[in-house]
């Protein structure tokens, strides 16, 4: 089948690069031409494990090219997938302008009949809003149908979740209009689940709403353990090992961030307003991930005297999770914008998402290893658990700390074992835990 995917971010690069592999006839459109020229140039405009090899692969084969012109991308395909980003405005909602220059874009060049479909997070009467665009702005008497496929893919893993999905959504009109769709994932021999659009659309925010609440419900729980000297590490276990809970995404931590569970949360908050209903659950969840930072921030002032004015504070991890470079409200942002408030200075290392923080904090000291970061600190702060951070030698990092104090935040470290290492030793939810057991 002959593919258009709008949008090469995250979502759309992925999904077109795996729709070429199972065979199709793939062209990615973009309308910034910084991204469009790096993809020509074999470069990668994000960091993905997989991707290069599987864009070079399929662009080598020529099933997979980008361009910059919709018209041409457009009148090309049978299926048409709207990848464009939906960001959070300042009341919440989200910024409906991509889809909307998507749709107006796609009207102009729809040349015969073609499915259209919206993979984007969009609110519930999106499927109905690209409709009308479409059938007002289209220059030809042409026939289209309009269907939703929530993505659910997650940044560091995009390719295998693009591959491997738990289940695969298809919002249509009829099961005519789904078959359309279901044949393309067909390949995949994943489950597929058939629905009307609205409930499609609906099934992405409940979803990410609902992980967003496992991880607000698992700090809450964190913060009752940490008062109470029990430790949250075995509490989630006994608790994850109910199949009826499951131990996926409850983690105690410094709260979620990233591109999707914050601005689908507020999204979601915002439909159900406007709907007449009070979320109430869904803004304790957002209010408890406000808060989780900050507290951890205040626990960090507490042990360095009450003031973090002159001191060197070291940041190990800045993406908003392991495995990108995406710093959409990325926790380090917060945390560092804070510190940088209260007089401290930060030198910080990530793998991988330097340059992108860079933009946000371009006078930040950045280092090239977490020993550098370690270097003359007054204390060290575990933002991101990457995996080079799981093994480091810690006598070395206690050696070149100006104190050898440690705030881990994702709970990365066994506590005994830096206690024992001489660090003073701060984590989520265990930290009295440790110390009664002491
Ligand atoms: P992104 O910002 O990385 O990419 C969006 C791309 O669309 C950008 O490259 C932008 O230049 C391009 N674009 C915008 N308007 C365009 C237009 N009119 N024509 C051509 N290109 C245009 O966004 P993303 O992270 O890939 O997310 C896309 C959507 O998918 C969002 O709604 C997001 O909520 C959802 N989603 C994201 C993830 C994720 O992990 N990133 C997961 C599931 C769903």
């Amino acid at each position: 089948m002959n593919i258009c995917v709008i949008g090469t971010g995250y979502v759309g690069l992925v999904t077109g690069c795996v729709f070429s592999d199972l065979g199709n006839e793939v062209v990615c459109v973009d309308n910034n031409p910084d991204k469009i020229a790096m993809l020509e140039r074999g470069e990668m405009p994000i960091y993905e494990p997989g991707l290069e090899e599987l864009v070079k692969r399929n662009v080598d084969d020529r099933r997979l090219r980008f361009t910059m012109d919709m018209a041409e991308a457009v009148e090309y395909s049978d299926v048409v997938f709207i990848c464009v980003g939906t960001p959070p405005k300042e009341n919440g909602d989200p910024d409906m302008t991509y889809i909307q220059e998507a749709a107006k874009g796609i009207a102009r060049s729809l040349n015969r009949y073609k499915v259209i479909v919206n993979k984007s997070t969009v609110p519930v009467g999106t499927g109905n809003m690209v409709r009308e665009i479409i059938e007002t702005n289209r220059h030809r008497n042409v026939d289209f149908d309009v269907v939703s496929n929530p993505e659910f893919l997650r940044e560091g893993s995009a390719i295998k979740d693009t591959l491997e999905p738990d289940r695969i959504v298809i919002g249509a009109r009829n099961q005519v209009v789904a078959m359309k769709i279901l044949e393309l994932y067909a390949p995949l021999e994943r489950p597929m689940i058939i629905t009307d659009v609205a409930s499609a659309e609906m099934i992405k925010y409940a979803s990410n709403a609902f992980l967003a609440t496992k991880i607000s419900f698992a700090n809450s729980i964190a913060n009752i353990c940490d008062a109470v000297g029990a430790d949250v590490i075995q509490v989630i276990k006994g608790m994850g090992s109910d199949s009826r809970i499951g131990r996926a995404f409850l983690n105690a931590g410094l709260g979620y961030g990233g591109s999707c569970f914050p601005k689908d949360s507020s999204a979601l908050v915002r439909t159900a307003e406007k709907a007449g209903v009070n979320f109430k659950v869904l803004k304790a969840v957002m209010d408890v991930n406000k808060e989780q930072p900050m507290l951890f921030v205040d626990l960090l002032r507490v042990a360095m005297d009450g003031s973090f004015k002159g001191k060197k504070i070291g940041i190990l991890g800045l993406a908003f999770k392991p495995n990108t470079d995406d710093m959409r409200d990325a926790k380090s942002v917060e945390i560092i914008g804070k510190l940088l408030a209260e007089g401290a200075e930060i030198q910080a290392y990530d793998p991988i998402a330097i340059e992108n923080t860079k933009r946000i904090f371009p006078h930040i000291c950045y280092t090239e290893n977490a020993y550098d970061t370690a270097e003359g600190a007054d204390a060290l702060m575990i933002v991101t658990e990457w995996n080079e951070f799981k093994l480091l030698n810690m006598e070395r990092i206690k050696s070149v700390m100006k104190t050898p104090l440690l705030f881990d935040g994702r709970n990365v470290y066994d506590p005994l074992q830096l206690r024992r290492l001489g660090f003073e030793y701060h984590c989520i939810g265990r930290t009295k835990a440790v110390l009664n057991g002491k």
